[in-house]
């Protein structure tokens, strides 16, 4: 049986698109699956577009994410390098090889030949593809070019008239004429491949077996097809993703909203929400369920589930799924969540408050705001007050009804506190949301708030009362 090697490919241009992501998690999820390797290859054959510090971004996302890889730059792997710049030496013996074979051929028309050329093509309404002016040339006139040292590419020599086919593993069954497809470059005239050459070095020399990447590589492939053929290798399975749209179905921008891997991890998503959510744009799991560790994921991915169109990326439901992670957490794992986002927090308020924060928020960046009244002095309008909490007469016999149980009790006794606050609601006839709301704005500022009187140890007997007593000072 075929070993299941796949690969993530990207190109070292800046953040990862949350469209990337998905393709590295699909490319994942399928090795784990079936037990077998994840290649993490960097395509860095395009200078210009390359940015610093681009190969250490993908990699600390991928880690971030959790999708470690087996083999990849700085990694395990006898496969490598995994860098395409560094296998330039490996690209030029096949290009040569395909050279000899007449299957590849130099080229020497300048930029602007090729752009005159361009510009005559589309005039007449044809599609622009470059006229084989160079294919003309003999081996003399190419021997004293080279020698010259003039600049050369060289390009692939796609079959005239041929229906090329590949059994695409979501798209099904392609058939692209060859006459329609330029005769691409390989070998750019700085020594570089261009990614058509090295992908199909790679994958073939990376034992690669399935390749996952988004459908825009789609009109790549009857090349590829070519050049495997020219090598006498066998092509890898294709699996072409479908596309990740925003809500008017074009592709997913930043007109959309967050588009960065990373950005979703600053904006408060668990990791292994946008992974399940994104696992679900474009693929099918064929239950109603949607909320899947990634474990759960592992089990469950197939190809098969994969959807041909293209999949609407709904902000609303990853916060949606985003909250469910965060319910799953067990208290000491959100408590060390907690330390990262509220490191002002003391360690044992995380701890018991961490069942209580589980099931209330949505997005970890909802933390400081929430909890800040723990450490920040709070800024309490007396309107606000009165308009949440009635009569000022009556709101100030609320307080200093607090303030006598406080007193007396102390704070540390949840459930004790709980009682002798109802028994004072029932005597008074007061509701129980007013009462318990004017105790949260005193305490936090704000009515939006962990459960209040669960809160009141961790604040402390002592700024409890000084916070009791600045609400009814502001009352006068
Ligand atoms: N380097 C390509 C990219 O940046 C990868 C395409 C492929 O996976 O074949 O998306």
């Amino acid at each position: 049986m075929v070993k299941i090697r796949t690969r993530f490919a990207p190109s070292p241009t800046g953040t990862l698109h949350i469209g990337n992501l998905r393709t590295a998690l699909l490319s994942w999820l399928w090795a784990r699956h079936n037990g077998g390797e994840f290649v993490l290859r960097i395509e860095d054959t395009d200078k210009k577009r390359e940015v610093e510090g681009g190969v250490e971004i993908i990699k600390k996302t991928l880690k971030e994410f959790g999708l470690v890889a087996d083999e990849g730059p700085g990694l395990s792997g006898d496969k490598g390098p995994y860098l395409q710049s560094e296998r330039l030496g490996i690209y030029e013996k096949y290009v040569k090889k395909l050279l000899e074979a007449g299957d590849a051929y130099r080229c020497f028309c300048s930029a602007e030949r090729l752009e005159e050329m361009r510009k005559d093509q589309q005039k007449e309404g044809k599609i622009p593809r470059y006229d084989r002016k160079c294919l003309q040339l003999s081996e003399e006139e190419i021997e004293e070019r080279l020698k010259r040292g003039e600049k050369t590419v060289v390009r692939l020599k796609m079959p005239d008239k041929e229906d090329l086919f590949w059994d695409d593993m979501v798209m099904g069954k392609v058939k692209i004429n060859s006459a329609e497809v330029d005769d691409t470059v390989l070998l750019k005239s700085d020594g570089y491949p261009t990614y058509h050459m090295a992908v199909v070095v790679d994958d073939h020399l990376m034992e690669i077996s399935h390749i996952f990447r988004d459908v825009r590589w789609m009109s790549s492939t009857p090349k590829h097809i070519v050049l495997y053929r020219a090598l006498g290798w066998e092509m890898p399975k294709i699996v072409h993703l479908p596309l990740v749209l925003g809500a008017d179905r074009k592709p997913l921008s930043k007109r959309h909203g967050s588009v960065a891997a990373d950005e979703f991890l600053k904006e408060g998503y668990l990791p292994e929400a946008v992974l399940n959510y994104l696992a679900l744009v474009g693929w099918n799991p064929k239950t109603d369920e949607e909320l899947f560790s990634l474990k759960q994921l592992v089990e469950k991915f197939d190809i098969e589930g994969i959807q041909k169109s293209g999949g609407v990326f709904d902000y609303k439901k990853l916060l949606h799924v985003n909250a469910w992670h965060i319910s799953q957490k067990t208290d000491e794992e959100l408590s060390e969540i907690l330390g990262k986002w509220v490191p002002k927090l003391k360690e044992e308020a995380r701890l018991g408050l961490a069942s209580l924060l589980k099931v209330r928020v949505k997005k970890l960046s909802e933390l400081p705001g929430l909890l800040k009244f723990f450490w920040e002095g709070v800024n309490l309008s007396s309107e606000l007050l009165l308009q949440k909490g009635g009569e000022k007469e009556v709101v100030k016999t609320m307080l200093e009804e607090i303030r006598k149980v406080v007193e007396e009790r102390g704070v540390d006794e949840v459930e004790k506190m709980k009682e002798e606050f109802m028994k004072i609601i029932e005597k008074n006839e007061w509701k129980v949301g007013k009462f318990f709301m004017v105790l949260r704005l005193v305490i936090c500022g704000s009515s939006i708030t962990p459960p209040i009187v669960e809160s009141l140890p961790y604040l402390g007997k002592e700024k409890v009362l000084k916070r009791i007593e600045k609400g009814l000072e502001q009352l006068g």
